[in-house]
């Protein structure tokens, strides 16, 4: 998408290409997630460049344990956290440490597509689960797909392409078919991004096999810092063999350490989130024209995606037909759900009500 976005530019002028593909936020982080750097900078504290241990600066867990635990009630110290490079080094950290060649990884669909590499990456094998009619968990589904091999399952919410949030319920039902040794990987970078004043339900504490997965990319707009952690929680039975076992993986693989100024500058402002009104705002100026149009586009709940149903069932060919309009979207395909596509919200307010004129002509086009 990425080199058909340069394309179409350099054919039609920037200002008429519609970049609805790429989730990476196009606001500035919060004033104090800033300042905090520029503190951290100007303090230039003993030993703030050097090597820390693996796990990350031990006063920075502290702190983000400290939040944890209020926010989950489970009783999270800084040896449960280890700071990592983004969501994806703490995937990868923990994938490293629990699989065997051919063990399984079940994904929920549509799902992620980083997260197949994450798992091959360790030798797994991918097992894709179809979600329900709603994009919830289908937890029947879940229980006939695990196996003797089932080491892990990867749950995102809110997700990422679907903009839903996993239901309490839900999780409390997935929570009975997770057995030793299997464990729920949650991968929550948009936490924080939550409409309509929802909240999405604490999976860690709803499954006490869940470890964490966070990043700052999202929630604080500075995704290209790539910094995030792994928590796990300590009354996880193999909890220390699994810190120790992920803290060696911090090292050895060898790109995961999270950058020594970053983990001081998020342990400063750590709740710090940018304001999500003005993505709702363009989540109801988009979904509210393509429904009014004919498309199908659920409001999201949370994330900055809609996942819409494309108005004829290859996306594929749908995606080109917005491309002749100078519209860049995902197809679902991409993501295992043929017949959708995703449109991020990272896009100007401006540039959405300038795409919805080609958004109607592409569908009048194929109807
Ligand atoms: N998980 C999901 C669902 C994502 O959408 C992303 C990034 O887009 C990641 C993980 C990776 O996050 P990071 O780049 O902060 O590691």
């Amino acid at each position: 998408m990425f080199e058909i976005g340069i394309q179409l530019r350099k054919e039609r002028g920037a200002e008429n290409v519609f970049d609805f593909s790429i989730g990476n936020p196009e606001v500035e982080p919060p004033s104090a997630v800033i300042e905090a750097l520029r503190r951290v900078v100007a303090e230039n504290r003993p030993r703030s460049h050097g090597y820390m241990p693996n796990a990350g600066f031990p006063e920075v867990r502290a702190v983000i344990a400290q939040g944890l635990a209020a926010r989950s009630g489970i009783p999270f110290g800084a040896d449960d956290v280890l700071m990592t490079t983004g969501a994806a080094g703490a995937i990868n950290i923990v994938l490293k440490s629990i699989l065997d060649p051919g063990d399984e990884v079940i994904l929920l669909n549509p799902y992620f597509p980083e997260y197949r590499f994450y798992v091959e990456n360790h030798g797994g094998r991918v097992i894709p689960v179809e979600t329900d009619a709603g994009f919830q968990p289908d937890v029947a589904r879940i229980a006939a797909a695990i196996t003797a091999r089932t080491k892990a399952l990867i749950l995102n919410s809110p997700n990422n392409p679907t903009g839903r949030i996993y239901g309490a319920e839900v999780l409390r039902e997935l929570n009975e078919v997770i057995r030793d040794p299997m464990l729920v990987i949650s991968d929550e970078p948009y936490r924080p991004l939550v409409y309509d004043g929802e909240n999405a339900p604490e999976t860690l504490a709803l499954i006490p096999r869940a470890v964490l997965a966070w990043s700052y990319s999202k929630a604080m707009a500075i995704a290209g810092e790539r910094i995030g952690f792994l928590a796990i929680p300590p009354g996880l039975a193999e909890a220390a063999a699994l810190r120790n076992a992920c803290t060696f993986a911090i090292r050895i693989l060898g790109y995961i350490n999270a950058t020594a100024l970053w983990q001081l500058a998020v342990a400063e402002a750590p709740e710090a989130t940018i304001d999500v009104t003005h993505y709702q705002a363009k989540r109801d100026l988009l979904c509210d024209s393509l429904n009014r149009m004919g498309y199908e586009a659920p409001r999201p709940q949370g994330s900055f995606y809609v996942f819409a149903r494309t108005p004829i069932p290859d996306d594929l060919a749908f995606i080109r037909v917005l491309q002749e309009e100078g519209i860049l979207a995902v197809p679902g395909t991409g993501f295992g759900r043929g017949g959708y596509m995703r449109l991020s919200l990272t896009i100007s307010q401006p540039d959405i009500a300038r795409a919805l004129p080609g958004f109607e002509r592409a569908l009048r086009k194929v109807r």
